[in-house]
């Protein structure tokens, strides 16, 4: 049989068959608001609200906001946008603040079974004892203070009277365990900072895996699922849910799956910061960053972005996917969706001599030949027109079947030109082709001359009757292919610093009717979008992706 189920969908399944009621479902997105959302969470994202609607089961977006040094409202408010550009809805939003009493309630309970206790010595003494995976720890010379003695500090580490780092809450759990995570992790800690939302009504943050197990247990998450690097801190997730679980609740169950990694980009909101806080990158959202936000910039769409994570699939080993396999999505859905356009980037012009000074002749050309439904839209030609420069040569190679003196190319839409005459500047380049055109031969027409085959076909606009646009390029920002591998105080030695160039082209006059976030295929050259919009400047197109596929030339 083939099972196209992944594995989570697997242990699910097997749950349900041993009893689970399938109204327990229960999913969770976790982000920690401490930066924008990038393409790694998109695998995430699509996993869990997948799950969610193949169950019918509910799904939180849960903020973990435990480090108020980093996190900000302005990535809540990012995060909440870009899960709901990728299509998903959540049923509640939920914030780890929201369970600060909870959690530390739960703390006193562990500190009166002899379960938690204060430390006072500094983060390095404590790190010291820590010992290897080989060695065991050392006992903390505060591991048996009283359970009295604990709660009076740890209280007094709540009502603001310890300094930060004078004393921490430590899971009094085992300093031999073979895991080091189980050696008396610290659960609590003084921070001098402002919480986006408790503001400064707490001055004592619960630590990550403390606060994370047991905020699934409180939304009765059926299944929690992490990325792989979790694995070791299962042991101590169970551990902490075994101190609070109640046997008629859900117990959550923590299941790791393989990171999405990307060739040639990094996944790390934090190395991310970086390259925004040092004006690497013009912002989050500038078109070459992996984010969400960044990716919807440069003109990816959200099935685009879907259907890469499918093609990535759901496994429990890590690799690392090639960039070209994104864009080879989005370039599936876009030629599905976009309507064509013509822009000539590097003009020069053609002269049609058996055309009337100031002809103008308006023809209907196909929006997109992939829809008919997109129809068609009118394009105005002129006794002058401009095509890219690379397109003619008077000097032309072995199989150039472009335009070429004394011969014939079709302008796409139009009709079949003849070069006859070239022109030359004082400099040797050529000027201006004299051109002329056969009047018959007009595209879709139906005469046996708009049938007749030329070797190449051009893309083109009026010379007098266009717009002038502004493009964006962009290519890889790092030129190493695991830039992830570098610490971002070295990322300067591996930027490309050709990432992005700017030119400007003209386009047919249809195109000053694009919106912002419109996109098109400009012909023979790939997928663009309309960036935001300045009435002061020429519309901006930001380049999504070529036509093919170029990393393969680029990675020899
Ligand atoms: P980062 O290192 O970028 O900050 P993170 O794991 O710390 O990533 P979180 O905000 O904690 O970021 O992530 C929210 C969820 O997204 C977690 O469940 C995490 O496992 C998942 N996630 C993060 N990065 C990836 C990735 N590259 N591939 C798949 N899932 C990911
Ligand atoms: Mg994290």
């Amino acid at each position: 049989m083939n099972d196209s189920r992944n594995f989570i969908e697997i242990i699910i399944d097997q749950d349900l068959q041993n009893g689970l009621d399938p109204d327990k479902l229960c999913f969770r997105f976790p982000p920690e608001p401490n930066g924008f959302l990038h393409v790694g969470h998109v695998k995430a994202i699509v996993l869990n609200f997948e799950l969610a609607k193949k169950y019918s089961a509910k799904i939180n977006l849960r903020f973990d906001d435990t480090n108020p040094e980093n996190e900000d409202q302005k990535y809540i408010d990012a995060i909440k946008s870009d899960v709901n550009w990728l299509g998903y809805s959540w049923d509640e939003e939920r914030y780890a603040s929201d369970y600060f009493q909870q959690l530390y309630d739960w703390s006193l309970k562990l500190i009166n079974e002899d379960k938690a206790y204060v430390d006072s010595q500094t983060s390095e003494e404590i790190a010291n004892q820590k010992g290897t995976p080989k060695e065991p720890g050392k006992n903390s010379p505060f591991r048996n203070r009283t359970a009295e003695e604990n709660t009076m500090l740890f209280k007094q580490m709540k009502e603001g009277k310890a300094e930060p780092g004078q004393h921490v809450l430590r899971a009094k759990i085992d300093m031999s365990s073979p895991n080091m995570l189980m050696r008396d992790p610290v659960i609590y800690r003084v921070l001098n900072a402002s919480h986006p939302r408790t503001k400064s009504d707490w001055v004592v943050f619960p630590m990550y895996d403390w606060t994370h197990g047991e905020s699934d247990y409180i939304e009765q998450i059926s299944h929690s699922l992490c990325t792989l690097e979790f694995k070791p801190h299962r042991e101590l997730y169970d551990w902490f849910l075994d101190q609070v679980v109640d046997k008629d609740k859900i117990r959550p169950k923590q299941r790791e799956f393989a990171r999405l990694n990307l060739s040639h980009t990094i996944t790390s909101k934090r190395k991310l910061l970086y390259l925004v806080e040092n004006n690497i990158v013009d912002g989050w959202d500038d078109p070459r960053m992996p984010t969400i936000s960044g990716l919807r910039r440069r003109g990816y769409t959200p099935e685009s972005l879907k259907s890469f994570v499918r093609a990535a699939g759901v496994a429990k080993r890590e690799n690392v996917i090639e960039m070209s396999l994104l864009e080879f999505c989005v370039r599936e859905d876009l030629n599905k969706k976009c309507n064509r356009m013509m822009v000539v980037q590097n003009p020069i012009k053609i002269t049609i001599t058996n055309l009337e000074e100031g002809h103008e002749e308006m023809l209907i050309v196909e929006n997109n030949p992939e829809d008919p439904s997109a129809g068609n839209r009118e394009m105005v030609f002129t006794k002058t027109v401009l095509i890219e420069r690379e397109d003619f040569s008077d000097n032309p190679p072995k199989k150039f079947f472009r335009l070429s003196p004394g011969n014939e190319v079709r302008l796409k839409g139009a009709y079949i030109i003849k070069a006859n005459k070239v022109i030359y500047n004082k400099e040797g380049f050529v000027d201006e082709v004299e051109c002329t055109y056969d009047p018959k031969s007009k595209s879709g027409s139906g005469s046996e001359e708009s049938k007749r085959k030329v070797k190449g076909t051009l893309h083109w606009v009026s010379s007098t009757k266009n717009i002038h646009i502004t493009i964006r390029e962009y290519d890889r920002l790092f030129e190493h292919p695991s830039p992830g591998q570098f610490p971002p105080e070295e990322f300067y030695k591996i930027l490309n610093p050709n990432s992005m160039s700017v030119s400007t082209a003209r386009a047919e006059l249809e195109m000053s009717k694009a919106k912002t976030g419109d996109s098109f295929q400009f012909q023979r050259k790939g997928y663009y979008i309309m960036d935001k919009a300045s009435p002061s400047q020429n519309m901006i197109f930001n380049k999504t992706v070529s036509l093919r596929d170029n990393w393969k030339k680029q990675a020899k």
